[in-house]
């Protein structure tokens, strides 16, 4: 089985790119130049030295001692939290950016929901002196205050979007319109694994430095280049994608994804999308979505702002579908108390989004010989206000 894109942009059953005609000329453009200007040595040797002294690569994998103890395991971090801007959001940004060059395009539009994606648009905007302008529910920009505040200084222009729910699908609904109005000077930067062909590829590709250190990494540490069980959270899965990508063909290592069950998987108000989702499509591809019995998209909830999309790129809905990819779903309450033991375990602070990953590790039982990679996709920074709320401390 493949878990590769093929050469229509499909992951088995999913993916694909469902665009509006207007829209057709700019992702063919894209798709007819992504590879070509990725695999360039020009595009090599400048994303290879922006990911090293901008971004701060290799991130380390750290042998979490006293987690590995109290989980009766071996469990090793991949800090991508020490990147530049505090998560792992970095390597697209910095791939797309190369490839808007690349394309000539003068003018970047990016969507964000939690500010996570809009700030490492707007860094890698301010780096190569490029227009930024980032669209934002307008509840968002209500609720994630600080990273407005840095997308402005950064130099970009929050385009606060009062559509719909006010949140990132309304946001993502602007940014694609904002493209069709402008398809000649603008690149629009995704920031995850999701939308049109070929969009989830290539910010698969982008992300794969992951798993190429971890690879390199494990292999110095335990004299083997893979570990037993590989845990990455998923929200539209760029960090999972990422932290999987040279692993995807190795059967020896145990994919785990954990979703947002956000109250739980009954209540309702969850964001738990391969486990709940039905067939659908989605800002330009076909993936697992959550829906109600018309097929309208049902809101996605979760106390982590960067996990609750409604639905999940197209590798995750295959890997999940053929059971490549194991999925759990950690609850708001699970995920801050994961977030709390890694803290005063490892003097850590993830974010929640990462805490849903770390909090799994209650759901898997790895043996005491097994290796465990979590991969620590960020920083906690932006969300200490809810930890010291929802935490009672
Ligand atoms: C945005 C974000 C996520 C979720 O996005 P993916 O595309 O699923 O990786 C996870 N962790 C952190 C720290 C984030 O900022």
């Amino acid at each position: 089985m493949s878990f590769e894109v093929d050469q229509k942009g499909f992951y088995g059953e999913f993916g694909g790119a469902y665009v509006p005609e207007m829209l057709y000329p700019n992702i063919k453009e894209l798709e007819e130049n992504y590879l070509k200007i990725i695999e360039s040595e020009q595009f090599n040797n400048d994303f290879r030295m922006l990911l090293k002294d901008y971004a701060g690569r290799p991130t380390p994998l750290f042998r979490a001692q006293r987690l590995s103890e109290h989980f009766g395991t071996n469990i090793y971090l991949k800090r991508e939290d020490l990147n530049h801007t505090g998560a792992h959001k970095i390597n697209n940004t910095i791939g797309q950016i190369l490839v808007a060059r690349h394309l000539g395009k003068r003018r970047i539009i990016a969507e964000t929901g939690a500010g996570q994606h809009g700030v490492a648009t707007a860094t890698v905007c301010a780096l190569m002196g490029l227009e930024c302008i980032v669209y934002m529910g307008a509840l968002d920009v209500e609720r994630q205050s600080p990273n407005v505040k840095k997308m402005k200084m950064l130099g970009a222009e929050v385009i606060a979007v009062h559509s719909g729910n006010k949140t990132l699908k309304d946001a993502t609904n602007e940014a694609i319109r904002d493209w069709i109005n402008h398809p000649v000077e603008t690149h629009y930067i995704i920031g995850s694994v999701v939308g049109p062909h070929p969009y989830p590829d290539m910010v698969t590709r982008f992300q794969s430095v992951i798993s190429e250190e971890i690879k390199v990494q494990l292999a110095e540490r335990t004299g083997r280049d893979y570990p037993d069980y590989l845990v990455a959270c998923v929200g539209g899965g760029s960090n999972a994608a990422g932290a999987y990508y040279h692993y995807l063909a190795d059967e020896r290592v145990r994919l785990i994804s954990a979703e947002a069950a956000g109250k739980g998987l009954e209540s309702g108000m969850t964001a738990a999308t391969s486990l709940l989702g039905r067939s659908g499509i989605i800002h330009g591809s076909r993936t697992l979505l959550m829906q109600d019995e018309d097929g309208q998209i049902t809101e996605p909830y979760s106390i982590s702002a960067g996990l609750d999309y409604p639905g999940v790129g197209p590798l995750h809905a295959w890997l999940a579908k053929t059971g490549r990819a194991t999925v759990y779903a950690a609850t708001d309450e699970e995920a801050l108390q994961a977030a709390l033991l890694c803290t005063r375990k490892e003097g850590i602070i993830p974010a929640l989004e990462t805490a849903h990953a770390l909090a799994v590790l209650e759901k898997i039982e790895p043996g005491r010989e097994e290796n465990v990679v979590v991969n620590l996709s960020g920083r906690g920074d932006k969300d200490m206000e809810t930890y010291i709320d929802k935490l009672g401390l």
